[in-house]
């Protein structure tokens, strides 16, 4: 068993605010001459010497840091002694001090077999607003305690509290001590995967620590490990490393219980002469470092090697009752079994078989009492490292939480953006679209009027325009409204084209066309034969169409311009009559237009069903 140790902290503001000044007036007296230097020079110094007298804190943290140092390198009890000469200020002193004030003498409570008391003043720190370093600090301390006092649910209590403050820690090899008690602590409830995973890691943080001594602690809790896990020549090794480290950095307490340790594994191992000649060394080192508790085991150590040497002597047999007493007043039942069952083999050797049965049956009880105190322990360790997976469960949740929550923001983001691009395509594909359908609709239109319009005189052609006629004819018939039909045939047409050529008769069949426009605007026109017209017009009487063929005539085409041949044109005006069908009106107007040439031409017939009309 052993003490615990608590971080040091070492580097004070005390240290590099006197450096500072010191450099200050080493620079300034380098040259005196001048007043002014001189004057600042003595300012300094006067400013220098109030800092330090008044800075009763300032002493404070220093002198707490070399009490800690004395503590863990020399004697304890000279540590006490300068902690003794600090406790009238104490109560003044912030809460950071304070703290270290009182785990200190806990620590030396601890030493001196008061671990009662240590404990309670550890749990009196627990009460203060403590900040995360020095609540593991106080943690750490708790769970040691609670080891020497074999409550191992309360050790296992406190090293669950100092593993859950892990994630508060600003520096990470603060958790050196915690992994040390975890590799403790785990080692004892036979997790010794987990324990050598602890140990391995506060050696490592051990390892790269300013603190030569770190090391020597986390092999102190690792070496004993590797004996409980049955490694035993890796525990043997680890054992002399440890010893060869904590001695190297003046660690005689730890050294010594680690020699203890060695001592035990080698008696185990049927190499009592080595037991015991490490065991002396640990009795000595204990003795010397005032830790009472690791003495008295180291002695039991001692007397099982001498025992198996088969070393007797009064002095010996003195110790048995020494050692007795001692684990008996403190129920410690582990050693007090052990030492029961030597006293047991010593009775038997000896021919005393009474003794001998008393001696087994206190080993029997006191072996209970340890067994079921070994159960209240895995049952700790139980309750922990559901504690642990619970808390490691609980942040892989609050992990999961944040992973899917970045994938929800990050699927969010997506979206949006896959919709702003499916938003910008669709409207860039909407235009495209408008535009291939203007287009199209445009080509459509262009189509539709070449394939419905003559090309040289612009009219609906034959087509077209019977097609419009009927529909035109079909409204008529609904409406009742008067509608006529008009075939205009340019009168020996033919004599132009033999006489001029068909260039110029082209040009006439143009002119003749927009005269046919300009006469009947709103009337459907149409070149229904090569020469020939039709006109189809709403009117309120024929008068009105005839009125309007009549201008057509006072100014025919030919007269327009100068040379150009003289032409005329027979009209035939047929008057659509409900019931007729286009044939029947189109062959009434033909018939007309007939008589008009027959008539002599350039004139125009109006036909009725009944009657028709010259001009
Ligand atoms: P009528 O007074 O009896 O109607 O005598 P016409 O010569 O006008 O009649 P006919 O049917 O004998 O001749 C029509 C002529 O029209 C024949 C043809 O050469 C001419 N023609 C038809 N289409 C075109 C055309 O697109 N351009 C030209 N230049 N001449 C055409
Ligand atoms: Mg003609
Ligand atoms: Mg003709």
């Amino acid at each position: 068993m052993s003490i615990f140790p608590v971080r040091s902290r070492l580097g004070t503001g005390y240290e590099s605010k006197g450096r500072v000044l010191s450099e200050w007036i080493a620079l300034l007296a380098d040259d005196c001459r001048w007043p002014l230097k001189r004057l600042v020079l003595v300012s300094l110094l006067m400013a220098c010497s109030a800092s330090i007298a008044l800075g009763t804190d300032i002493d404070l943290r220093a002198a707490l840091d070399n009490a800690r140092e004395v503590s863990y390198t020399q004697n304890w009890r000279d540590a006490q002694v300068l902690l003794d000469e600090l406790a009238p200020l104490i109560d003044q002193a912030d809460v950071r001090e304070f703290t270290d004030f009182h785990l200190l003498e806990a620590r030396h409570l601890a030493l001196q077999d008061r671990s009662d008391e240590a404990l309670n003043r550890a749990d009196m720190l627990l009460d203060l607003d403590l900040e995360a370093d020095q609540l593991l600090q106080v943690r750490q301390f708790s769970a040691n305690i609670a080891v020497l006092l074999r409550d191992y649910e309360l050790a296992f209590d406190h090293l669950l509290n100092a593993l859950m403050l892990e994630s508060e820690l600003d520096d990470p090899a603060a958790a050196l001590g915690t992994y040390n008690m975890a590799s403790y602590l785990f080692g004892r409830v036979d997790e010794h995967d987990q324990a050598i995973e602890y140990g391995e890691r506060a050696l490592a943080l051990a390892q790269v620590s300013d603190d030569p001594n770190e090391a020597c602690i986390a092999r102190q809790r690792l070496s004993p490990v590797f004996k409980w896990a049955g490694m035993t020549e890796r525990a043997e090794a680890e054992y002399r490393e440890a010893i060869r480290v904590c001695l190297a950095v003046g660690n005689r307490l730890f050294a010594g219980v680690l020699q203890h340790g060695l001592a035990d594994l080698l008696r185990r191992e049927g190499r009592p002469e080595e037991a015991v000649a490490f065991a002396a060394e640990a009795v000595d080192a204990l003795t010397d470092s005032g830790f009472v508790l690791g003495e008295f085991e180291a002695r039991l150590a001692r007397v099982e090697a001498e025992f198996d040497l088969g070393l007797t002597s009064p002095e010996r047999d003195e110790e048995f009752g020494v050692l007795q007493a001692y684990f008996n007043e403190r129920r410690l039942w582990d050693q007090l079994a052990r030492l029961e069952a030597l006293l047991a083999r010593r009775a038997e050797s000896r021919g005393d078989p009474d003794q001998a049965l008393i001696h087994l049956r206190a080993y029997f009880d006191a072996r209970e009492q340890f067994l079921g105190r070994d159960r209240a322990m895995r049952l700790a360790y139980l309750q922990v490292a559901f504690g642990l997976r619970l808390k490691e469960q609980q942040i892989d949740l609050l992990e999961e939480n944040a992973r899917l929550s970045r994938i929800e923001a990050e699927t969010a983001a997506q979206q949006r953006r896959a919709r702003s691009i499916i938003l910008l395509l669709s409207l860039l594909l909407a235009a495209a679209l408008a535009i291939a359908l203007a287009r199209a609709f445009r080509a459509r239109r262009h189509f539709q009027n070449l394939a419905r319009h003559d090309r040289l005189s612009g009219l609906a052609n034959h087509g077209w325009f019977f097609e419009r006629a009927e529909e035109l004819l079909n409204e008529s018939e609904k409406t009742g409204r008067p509608l006529f039909l008009v075939i205009a045939d340019i009168d020996r047409f033919k004599a132009v084209n033999d006489r001029y050529g068909h260039h110029v008769g082209d040009q006439v069949l143009g002119q003749v066309s927009r005269r046919l426009r300009e006469v009947f605007p709103e009337a459907l026109v149409g070149r229904i034969g090569g020469e020939e017209f039709g006109v189809l017009l709403t009117a309120t009487d024929v008068n009105s169409v005839v009125h309007d063929v009549e201008q057509f005539r006072r100014t025919a085409p030919s007269s327009t311009r100068a040379g150009d041949p003289a032409v005329t044109v027979s009209f035939g005006i047929a008057a659509f009559q409900r019931g007729d069908t286009l044939d029947v009106l189109r062959e009434r107007a033909d018939k007309a237009l007939y008589q008009a040439k027959v008539a002599g031409r350039d004139r125009y017939i109006v036909a009725s069903a009944s009657h028709q009309a010259d001009r």
